[in-house]
């Protein structure tokens, strides 16, 4: 039998040109400067093996970028004292934008990722995608104008949405809650603003944001489940998304867990969604009620419907149920809880992960979640992998999404910082 491993050529591969180097240096003295306020060159040089003159130029270089000051003089017991470096936190601005089914959660930050402000905006029901994107870019303006003088100005947009997102392209090709289909972001946002402008789904945003800046700092492999309304999943394997062919990985939700279950949004029964997520704990709070049940969220549901409000039941209803000791709520979460568990530990066997973190509204509602999910998880994944394996709440709480979409602008200035030049 003759073998042929030969593949199409020449492959499409980035090659080593000189600029390719020098712009991979820049990031890397600019990542160290940035990770690390008051470093000095020589530092630099010995943490990143370039020599000291190739840093110092780039660091010149990077000064008159704007990206980096002089932060003042350091200590040294012998010889000339060093000059120390830190992220110039008026280098630019950037806008995080977290797009919910139901608001908008917008946040502005510096370059030093000190977040300036903050807006969140109501959408209402069956909102078309052209006055959600109109409302967002008025709100982002409004932001940018309140903002500090920079040197560079707004540098660039991010996008956190709950769907299917093509990320290259920039293109939320199917968002099921908000009844949207194939709508160019990216393209529509930046023809207001004309910065660059990165759209992914709300999990991979998520999962972004608790690994710089949440309970995922340092960690390589993360399992981020964003666990709200649906389940969706943000999957870090050796530091990087795992985005799959299309961009699309990580809809974890829709894997069958009762074959005949529940029907799903997605037009399958029984998926994990529908067993374990908010609106699972919700459906199993009005099942009780169905079958005669006490409980203070019948009295919100009636108060609700006498105001000739709408009467759907929240997180947040469920939360405060439960902080009021009602068994109904409690056992509802509990077993939501279990079931998350239960999945989990599949996708525990798949990934080998060092870490879980729960994040979305279930995440927020740890006390009453957390034990069971970390219980099915550790007894049903395989000792090998589950073996000191933690399941944590998102740090970020409910802001990690619009964290991780601010955090989409940054690590791309942080990775090629001479694009932005
Ligand atoms: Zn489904």
């Amino acid at each position: 039998m003759e073998m042929n491993g030969r593949v199409d050529w020449p492959m499409p591969v980035q090659t080593g040109n000189q600029g390719f180097v020098k712009d991979l240096n820049k990031a890397i003295v600019l990542n160290a400067i940035w990770n690390q306020p008051d470093i000095c060159r020589a530092e630099i040089s010995r943490l990143s093996g370039l020599n000291r003159a190739t840093v110092s130029s780039l660091v010149e270089e990077l000064i008159a970028d704007g990206y980096v000051v002089e932060s003042g003089i350091g200590e040294s017991a012998l010889g000339r004292k060093p000059v120390m470096l830190q992220a110039n936190g008026n280098a630019c601005v950037m806008v995080g934008v977290d797009l919910g089914v139901d608001y908008a959660k917008l946040a502005m930050a510096n370059f030093a990722m000190k977040i300036l402000a903050t807006e969140t905006l109501p959408i209402g029901e069956n909102p078309s995608y052209e006055d959600v994107i109109t409302m967002i870019s008025a709100c982002i303006r409004q932001l940018v104008e309140g903002a500090p003088a920079t040197v560079r100005g707004l540098a660039g947009i991010g996008l956190g949405v709950p769907g299917l997102v093509d990320s290259d392209r920039g293109v939320l090709a199917f968002a099921p809650n908000l009844h949207w289909e194939n709508v160019p972001l990216r393209a529509l946002v930046q023809s207001q603003f004309d910065v660059p402008v990165f759209v992914d789904n709300e999990a991979n945003a998520g999962a972004i944001g608790e690994k710089r800046f949440g309970a995922g700092k340092g960690v390589q492999n993360i399992l981020y489940f964003s666990a709200g309304i649906g389940i969706g999943a943000g999957i870090l394997v050796n530091g990087t998304l795992l985005s799959g062919s299309r961009g699309y990985a990580g809809e974890v939700g829709h894997f069958t867990m009762i074959p005949g279950g529940p029907q799903c949004g997605c037009g399958n029964q029984g998926c994990w969604e529908t067993a374990a997520s908010e609106s699972a704990a919700i459906n199993r709070v009005k099942s009780a009620i169905a079958a005669g049940r006490q409980t203070l969220l019948q009295e919100v549901i009636a108060s609700r419907a006498s105001r000739g409000k709408c009467s759907h039941l929240t997180a947040d209803d469920l939360l405060e149920a439960c902080e009021r000791d009602d068994e109904v709520a409690i056992e509802a979460l509990q077993e939501t809880g279990r079931n998350l568990g239960t999945g989990i530990a599949g996708f525990v066997n798949a990934f080998n992960p060092e870490l879980v973190i729960l994040g979305n509204s279930m995440g927020r509602m740890k006390s009453f979640v957390m034990d069971g999910a970390q219980q099915e998880m550790l007894k049903r994944a395989l000792p090998q992998l589950a073996d000191g394996l933690q399941l944590v709440p998102a740090a970020l709480g409910a802001d990690a999404c619009v964290i991780g979409a601010i955090s989409m602008v940054l690590n791309q200035i942080l990775g090629l910082p001479n694009i932005y030049a």
